[in-house]
């Protein structure tokens, strides 16, 4: 691995400050499940590290009726899994925490760090993307929210600027939600997703979210429209399930090819919409 500079700074605008003073190569360190690899391979070389876990108000994870569930950008996967307003309020999201990696990945692993990886696969940006979350960041401009579908740009790429911080992220505070989270993976556990899936279920709204289909997350939105308004019977599922897996371009990997992929789409979002049909 490359020599680095290592800054452990302890307030958003230290860290902010840092990462604009030491330029482009300076790069945000959160549990290091992502960068410390990509470092030790010498994919990513980075002249600066700025560890962002000395920064208290990053820890944070709380709920409130009216803004609902924010998660700080440090609090690790299985601590957000396990916590009982998540298990309770937002169960779709905690199985999802559940499926990344192994338990000693998840005490180090974030969700922020699996968004802001921006692999097409992160676990957790189905349900972070059927729940319409917001992602909030702290910058040398000032604060601002990102939709989280408009978070992710392309593979490994995000709509942050250098010197952007996120702080964490925002899930709506909803009345219920009826959500399924589905991962097609070669091995049961420690396996990246061929496909991963979500299905959340507010109100009468269905709302649909696909992972390593594309060059990032999506959300289904024609298969959503065309379930809109109908019951969900078997014909309406199949149907559904085929417009989905219309709508993704996935690539042929060491995981999978290309059709493969599209199959399984068919088979994880049937699985969701079964799993949300009451
Ligand atoms: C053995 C193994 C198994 C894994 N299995 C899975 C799996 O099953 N599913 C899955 O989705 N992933 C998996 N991963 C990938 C990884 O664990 C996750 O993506 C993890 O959630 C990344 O979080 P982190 O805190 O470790 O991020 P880091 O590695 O610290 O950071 C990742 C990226 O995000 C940026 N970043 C981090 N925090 C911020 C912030 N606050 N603001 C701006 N940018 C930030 C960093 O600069 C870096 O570019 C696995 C990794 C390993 C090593």
């Amino acid at each position: 691995m490359k020599n680095f500079e290592y800054f452990k700074p302890s307030t958003l605008k230290e860290a902010s400050e840092l990462l604009i003073k030491k330029g482009a190569n300076a790069h945000i360190l959160n549990g290091g499940t992502d960068l410390i690899i990509r470092m030790k391979e010498g994919i990513t070389s980075p002249d600066v590290v700025v560890d962002i876990k000395g920064i208290k108000e990053l820890h944070n994870i709380k709920f409130d009726e009216k803004e609902g569930l924010f998660v700080g950008a440090c609090v690790v996967l299985n601590d957000m899994a396990h916590n009982q307003i998540v298990k309770e309020k937002y169960k779709v999201l905690s199985n999802a925490a559940k499926s990344v990696g192994s338990g000693q990945i998840r005490n180090k692993a974030t969700m922020t760090g699996n968004i802001c990886n921006a692999s097409p696969l992160a676990d957790t940006s189905t349900p972070l993307l059927a729940l319409d979350a917001k992602v909030l960041v702290y910058g040398p401009n000032g604060e601002r929210e990102i939709p989280i579908n408009e978070l992710f740009v392309w593979v490994r790429k995000v709509s942050l600027e250098h010197g952007e911080i996120v702080k964490g992220v925002r899930i709506p505070a909803y009345e219920n939600i009826i959500g399924d989270f589905q991962k097609i993976s070669r091995r049961k556990e420690v396996d990246l997703s061929t496909v991963a899936s979500t299905v959340v279920k507010i109100n009468d709204e269905i709302r649909i979210a696909l992972a390593s289909v594309a060059p990032t997350p999506i959300r289904a939105r024609k298969a959503e429209s065309f379930i809109k308004g109908k019951k969900l019977t078997d014909e309406v599922i199949e149907e559904a399930a085929k417009i989905a897996a219309s709508e993704a371009s996935p690539i042929e990997d060491v995981r999978a090819s290309k059709e493969y992929r599209i199959e399984m789409i068919k088979i994880a979002v049937k699985r969701n919409l079964n799993a949300v049909r009451s």
